[in-house]
């Protein structure tokens, strides 16, 4: 723990730069890094609020969509909770929460699916962009705040908060049907790639269950952090389980990420991550014609550069105090500076679990 003392604001790993100072390891995983890991949960969940609570809420309408991959195989279903009803397993077993270490692990590995696995998360986000075209031709006023979850098989899930102009709104489930439909070709193998089945889209009003869904994504990004699969069991994996993901590790390892791809000479982090190439947190971005998920304009860059003006104000602030007091157009925008990221902080602990 002591450690943490020694990097920017309690980083524990910490990169020591040319010019002699200490950067932020900038890791999204919790057990590797948990201060960089708050950081980029609580900067991704600014962001997501910012786009539900900055602008004028009565004049949208908000959804929580969810898509999910299709089967590659039956897996065993093993309760979340104490409370919930225990269904019967495929393997015919009546699972309880003491079984976790087999949710997600396939019935029957000899004939899963392990390679069309890596490859729908190698190709999930063609398919997104897919859906999120189909729903924009539909609906033009849309945008997205987008978090990837691992589920237990080690298949991407996906979050998605979507807001429409009311004007245009659809029924959640003329949305859901929408995206959840959507097809696309792989440009790695030219196999179709499709969502499953479960599909969800729930609609609510940012003056409504507004903080119950930024509650929810932001428990969300709480997964993101563990970043892969295996992390997400949470350590609690059986032998199976961890058979199960060492199968799909060989997978990736062994599929082409491009067309290009030779596998065994590749360098990509593609075929360390069950495939997964997308970053796992994303927002609409502002553009010309477009306002962007955030009614601010708050993207993870504004975020790193305020944070580094801050940091400057304050190593500067503290001789300068001793002295007189500062002056003059570049310590009015500092002080700007300042404020803004002050209100990020706010944002930032007003939605945090
Ligand atoms: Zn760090
Ligand atoms: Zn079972
Ligand atoms: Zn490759």
């Amino acid at each position: 723990m002591e450690q943490g003392q020694t990097g920017p604001s309690g980083c524990v790993r910490p990169y020591k730069r040319k010019s002699g100072d200490f950067v932020r390891c900038g890791s999204r995983v919790r057990s590797t890094c948990p201060s960089c890991a708050e950081l980029y949960r609580g900067d991704w969940a600014a962001i997501g609020r910012s786009g539900v609570f900055d602008g004028r809420a009565e004049r949208y309408r908000f959804y929580l969509l969810t898509l999910t991959a299709p089967s590659f195989g039956r897996v065993h279903r093993v309760p979340r909770s104490k409370g919930s009803r225990p269904k019967r397993c495929g393997c015919g077993a009546l699972h309880e929460l003491r079984d976790a270490g087999l949710r997600g692990v396939p019935l029957d590995p000899a004939t899963y699916d392990y390679a069309g696995q890596v490859a729908w998360n190698r190709d999930a986000s063609v398919l997104w962009d897919r859906s999120r075209r189909r729903i924009r031709d539909r609906w033009e006023s849309v945008e997205f705040f987008l978090v990837r979850e691992w589920q237990d098989r080690g298949v991407l899930h996906l979050h998605v908060l979507v807001r429409i102009d009311r004007s245009e709104a659809p029924d959640p489930r003329v949305l859901c049907q929408a995206a959840r439909t959507a097809e696309a070709v792989s440009r790695v193998d030219g196999g179709v790639v499709g969502w499953g089945p479960q599909a969800d889209a729930k609609a609510f009003r940012a003056d409504g269950g507004g903080a119950k869904t930024i509650w929810y994504l932001s428990k969300a990004l709480n997964y993101v952090m563990k970043d892969t699969a295996w992390a997400a069991m949470g350590g609690r994996g059986s032998n199976l389980a961890w058979a199960h993901l060492a199968a799909l590790a060989r997978a990736a390892r062994g599929m082409r990420c491009c067309r290009e791809c030779v596998p065994e000479e590749c360098a990509s982090r593609v075929h360390d991550r069950y495939g997964s190439r997308s970053h796992v947190v994303s927002a609409s971005r502002r553009t010309r014609n477009r306002i962007g998920w955030s009614f601010t304009g708050l993207t993870r860059g504004l975020q790193r550069q305020l944070r580094a003006a801050w940091a400057e104000a304050r190593a500067q602030a503290a001789p300068a105090a001793e002295r007189a007091p500062a002056h003059g157009p570049q310590e009015g925008a500092r002080l700007a500076r300042v404020v803004l990221l002050r209100r990020i902080h706010v944002a930032r602990a007003a939605v945090l679990p």
